[in-house]
């Protein structure tokens, strides 16, 4: 490709709109333009490397044992209907009505539809298993779209969906589908951690994210030495009971004017914050819960909506908080409480506890489980830390952040049963049908790689995924031989089986250079002063320095790479 009539707008500054590092490099290295919040369109550049990561998935998903299908993305109601996610997606999903006030929805995931096409094609045990996918675009209404592709509202995704006789069967297809995602970032070249997640309180026996290591990631992963690797949501630890063996003493009210946070509180009551247990009141759909935590520990919001297998958690709102607790917020506790409680184990364990009086500015010393309240339940509802002790092998834990490329997920039942997706087996008897489902977020993968190869002169691509593999450079456009030696290398290049681009625009070369960089073509060869002499510079975008190569040296140096690439 020639550069001089090539779409690639880049920019020198930084658009105000990104804050983080891929998302102001896919800007300004023209790969893509903002149409809407959340809503971008690929420029030419940026849909090659599109392409290449759909590519990478497309080859992977085949290689192990997946068949490409399309979907629409304009999806009817009814097949929502029945799995009531119509009701589910809330605000999330995108939703119009045709001219006849049918009512349509862009598809946020296709699980419903895939369970119907399969239960209108597929009758007998003899034509299972199958495993169909497609990369296609989604769309979801995003509360808050940001960081460019890594949360957007139209995005592409490759979805996959796995029908098994029974979950022997599904643990089968799942493994193969762990191996191809394997595959699929390896050759992304990311650096990624397969994590233990949560399933939700409905459905699923397991699943694992797929999550590329980096400082801006939303999720939260603990992880051990051991190999113990979990997102935040779902990850446990030791309990670590604070104070299990003091004998109970004598409840006691005490004032705490003043004093807001947990360290106001115990520097007040004279104790450890790990002395003190939290009651956070939530509203779980129509009902209210109280919730004990210790005082240094925070709510795991995944764990408790779980348990409650609600639809919506959220704190509760001060005006309920005052009417439930009779006292502002900051002052719930358990004793006396008329709503449900429910205590974290590490509170269950521990005696002589302090906690708020439900009365403004007081709080109680010395609560006990038992004797002084009684919740409805105890379990595991707090976030584990760095410093816990793993659940595995009671090493100490380390958390770092993650940003989640893929989801791999054994549905089981969920959809086959609500839809009535079945098969005859051996006997001509009724059989349900076993799911998985696997995601893949393909923008998002492109936004992962560059957070994870960019430097300050901008991205860094893997061979695999680079828009090019190289760029040819001509110092000067006003210098015929030098341009006419760049074609050369650039079309001896290209006949080689190298993707090469030719900067031919009449620009400096310092512009050249940098857009080179910015761009991040993995190779870049220089015909410069020396051409004449058949010398060239060779340059790869991850090393510091050129190195001064002869133009057949150069040519057979780019094609091995690209070859060793592939
Ligand atoms: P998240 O927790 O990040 O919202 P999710 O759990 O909703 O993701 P899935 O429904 O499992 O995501 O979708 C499969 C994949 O699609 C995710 O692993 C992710 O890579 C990608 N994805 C999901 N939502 C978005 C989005 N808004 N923008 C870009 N990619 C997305
Ligand atoms: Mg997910």
């Amino acid at each position: 490709m020639k550069l001089s009539h090539y779409l690639m707008p880049t920019l020198r500054d930084v658009p105000a709109e990104a804050e983080i590092e891929s998302h102001k490099l896919m800007l300004r290295a023209g790969l893509m333009r903002k149409l809407a919040s959340g809503v971008y369109s690929y420029l030419p550049m940026g849909l090659r490397a599109l392409r290449k990561a759909e590519k990478i998935v497309r080859e992977e998903m085949d290689a192990h044992g997946g068949q490409e299908l399309l979907m629409s993305a304009l999806l009817p109601r009814e097949d929502y209907e029945a799995s009531g996610r119509w009701e589910v997606f809330g605000e999330d999903m995108f939703r119009l009505k045709d001219r006849n006030g049918r009512d349509f929805c862009l598809g946020p995931t296709h699980e419903e539809i895939f369970t119907n096409a399969v239960k209108a094609t597929v009758k007998s045990y003899k034509q299972l298993p199958v495993t169909l996918y497609q990369i296609q675009t989604k769309y979801r209404d995003e509360r808050r779209p940001r960081f460019g592709v890594i949360r957007s509202r139209e995005f592409l995704m490759k979805d996959a969906y796995s029908f098994d006789r029974d979950t022997d069967g599904l643990d089968i297809s799942y493994k193969q589908m762990y191996d191809a995602y394997r595959c699929i970032f390896d050759r992304m070249d990311m650096d990624y951690l397969i994590v233990d997640a949560d399933s939700g309180a409905m459905g699923g026996s397991g699943s694992q994210e797929f999550m590329v290591k980096s400082d801006i990631g939303e999720d939260t992963i603990v992880y051990c030495s051991c190999g113990y690797c979990a997102n935040e949501e779902k990850a446990q630890s030791v309990a670590d009971v604070w104070n299990g063996d003091a004998a109970e003493l004598e409840m006691e009210k005490i004032p705490t004017p003043n004093a807001k946070t947990i360290e106001e509180v115990s520097a007040f009551l004279n104790t450890d914050p790990r002395q003190f247990a939290k009651t956070l009141l939530y509203q779980a759909d129509d009902k209210f819960v109280a919730v004990m935590v210790r005082g240094d520990r925070e709510v795991n919001e995944t764990k408790l909506k779980n348990h409650l297998g609600c639809l919506e958690l959220a704190l509760a709102e001060a005006d309920d908080v005052v009417r439930i607790t009779g006292a502002p917020v900051g002052f719930a506790g358990p004793v006396g409480l008329s709503i449900e409680v429910i205590a974290d184990e590490e509170v269950a364990a521990m005696k002589n506890m302090a906690v708020g009086a439900n009365e403004a500015d007081m709080h109680i010393k010395n609560v006990n489980m038992g004797r002084d309240f009684t919740p409805a339940h105890v379990g595991d509802f707090r976030n584990a830390v760095a410093g816990d002790k793993c659940p595995k092998c009671g090493k100490e834990l380390s958390t770092c952040r993650g940003i989640e490329v893929g989801h791999i997920f054994k549905l089981g039942t969920k959809y086959s049963d609500a839809l009535g997706c079945v098969y005859l087996d051996e006997n001509g008897k009724e059989q349900v049908m076993v799911m998985g489902c696997y995601g893949i977020g393909v923008t998002r993968c492109l936004a992962g790689i560059i957070e994870q190869h960019c430097d300050e002169k901008g991205i860094i691509w893997p061979m695999s995924v680079a828009p090019f593999h190289a760029v040819v450079v001509p110092v000067s456009h006003k210098d015929a031989d030098q341009m006419a030696l760049a074609e050369d290398i650039y079309n001896r290049l290209k006949a080689a089986g190298v993707e090469a681009a030719l900067d031919d625009r009449p620009e400096r070369p310092g512009v050249k250079f940098n857009d080179a960089d910015l761009i991040g073509f993995p190779i870049r060869i220089t015909v410069g002063r020396k051409s004449g002499e058949g010398i060239v510079e060779y340059k790869l975008r991850a090393e510091a320095e050129a190195v001064e190569l002869t133009i057949d040296e150069a040519i057979a140096k780019t094609a091995e790479l690209v070859k060793a690439a592939q």
